[in-house]
């Protein structure tokens, strides 16, 4: 046997790197059960309570000092490791996100990110001798409606962090991407009912109102920027043919490239609202979810997470073009963000179907969870040992 130390690499950073990648492989079996565990358990955005069990309980067994529920949302962890290295260090955190979509399951894949960011964080806490500072794990419920970061945010649960690091699954690898500012519109219109053959001059018809709302829509979207998108379903048009309906309504999504024109979407679809209540005499009631915002991608720590993947010979595709939304937006407006994208399937599977949802349990969806979880730790290991690295990334962010 011979002697390994004579054989580590000269750069201590170097030899972390390589550290965290063996307690990833030496994690696989737990970390792989994990995001099975999640794949077969999906549960929808602020009801993840088995996933945010279990991602307590594995960290809690390893050491971490884990707060579950976290802040105002009871499947929300925040789980601290401290490094053993003593002095000042960065706080950086790992974010892990695990809700499902409701009739679909895990379609996001949000299962992976879910055990790659437990991973990371293991792999971090097994070198956590050698480190400064802290780890801080974030759980980070409802991703695919209600903005849960930016609850947590507004919980104080993102104060001291450094730097914020998470993976999600696609069908390429793209480092940085582009979401969309994004909320969640919920309208209804209210009437009056009557007999829609006796007298139907008596009722006022809330469904009229909302289909003269889609109509508006439809012919606003000629007007609109091409990355802008106004979408959405009738939940409730009634309950009878022949009852005129006093109750409508419906949930759209409103969302922008551009944080300033979203805001003059917004406005206008709320205009919109008001002409279909005021031109069939009924009442608009629009409540404004409060969602999502465009993303600041962090170059610096981008740089850092390419080159780890250059050195398992994955090569960035490039900006995402067609991202949709997420809070880990919100998080970029608070400390420097990245949002990598790493591939589970074959290029052209569209996120939110079946197809990307059975991939996201395959063994080549392991496979990409493992390596994520090894790249987030790595990206962080440079993070831990580098304070110039920090304050880089943190000039880039003041700077706007
Ligand atoms: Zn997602």
């Amino acid at each position: 046997m011979p002697d390994r130390i004579a054989v580590r690499p000269a750069e201590p950073q170097v030899d972390l790197k390589a550290r965290v990648a063996a307690a990833v492989e030496g994690d696989r079996a737990e970390i792989l059960d994990l995001s099975h565990r999640i794949h077969a358990n999906p549960e929808p955005a602020f009801l993840e309570h088995n996933a945010a069990a279990w991602i307590a309980e594995i960290l809690r067994g390893r050491g971490f000092a884990v707060e579950h529920p976290a802040g105002s949302l009871e499947t929300a962890i925040r789980a601290t490791y401290p490094g053993g290295r003593g002095g000042d260090g960065p706080r950086i955190g790992i974010l892990a996100e695990y809700d499902a979509l409701p009739g679909l399951g895990h379609g996001c894949g949000h299962n992976t990110m879910a055990a790659s960011g437990v991973g990371a964080a293991l792999a971090l806490a097994a070198v956590a001798d050698e480190l400064p500072g802290e780890i801080v794990f974030l759980g980070t419920p409802a991703e695919e409606r209600g903005s849960g970061k930016q609850i947590m945010i507004d919980d104080g649960l993102f104060a001291g962090i450094d730097a914020a690091l998470l993976y999600h699954p696609c069908d390429r690898n793209h480092v940085e991407s582009h979401p969309l500012a994004s909320e969640d519109v919920d309208v209804v219109f209210t009437g009056l009912q009557s007999h829609a053959a006796a007298d139907p001059w008596k009722g006022r018809n809330a469904l009229d109102a909302l289909i003269l709302l889609f109509s508006s829509v439809g012919l606003w979207r000629q007007q609109l920027r091409p990355t802008t998108r106004v979408h959405g379903i009738i939940r409730e048009g009634g309950t009878a043919a022949n009852i005129i309906p006093e109750r409508a309504s419906a949930w759209f999504m409103l969302r922008s490239e551009d944080q300033a024109y979203y805001e003059e979407i917004k406005a206008r679809f709320i205009q919109m609202c008001e002409a279909a209540a005021l031109a069939t005499g009924t009442t608009a009631e629009v409540t404004v979810s409060g969602g999502s915002t465009t993303m600041r991608n962090n170059g610096v720590l981008a740089a850092r997470f390419r080159a780890n993947m250059a050195a398992y010979g994955i090569e960035d595709m490039g900006d995402d073009p067609t991202a949709g939304s997420t809070d880990m937006a919100n998080v970029s407006w608070v400390c420097p963000t990245i949002h990598p994208d790493l591939a589970i399937c074959d290029d052209g599977v569209p996120a939110h179907s079946i197809l990307f949802r059975d991939a996201a349990a395959t063994p080549r969806a392991d496979e990409t969870t493992l390596l994520a979880a090894t790249l987030v730790a790595q990206t962080a290991v440079e993070l831990f040992s580098d304070p110039a690295l920090v304050e880089a990334a943190w000039a880039e962010f003041r700077a706007g």
